[in-house]
């Protein structure tokens, strides 16, 4: 059903934003909705303990080892450089 596809598309929204506020991920400067991976391990970390606080505060919501793979994904699979920009970043 699409209830199921739009839970699925929450939590993806979910631990992108987790982890762009714990650094783990940027927005490129140019382009809106394009995230680079910091590759910061500590930053990393502080997303997955930031997805453990948003369980316990809403553990209905989300399953635990749900919302940290989502988290894991939307930072393992972002891209160092931004793909659109050309040349270097920074
Ligand atoms: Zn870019």
């Amino acid at each position: 059903m699409s209830n199921e596809m739009d839970r699925r598309t929450e939590l993806a929204g979910t631990a992108n934003d987790t982890a762009l506020k714990a650094r783990a991920i940027r927005e490129c400067p140019n382009h809106e909705r394009s995230f680079i991976n910091r590759r910061d391990p500590a930053a990393v970390q502080t997303a997955e303990a930031a997805g453990r606080r948003l369980h316990k505060k809403q553990p209905t919501q989300y399953d635990l080892d749900e919302l940290l793979a989502a988290i894991r994904f939307a930072i393992d699979g972002a891209p160092e450089r931004c793909p659109l920009c050309p040349g270097e970043s920074d």
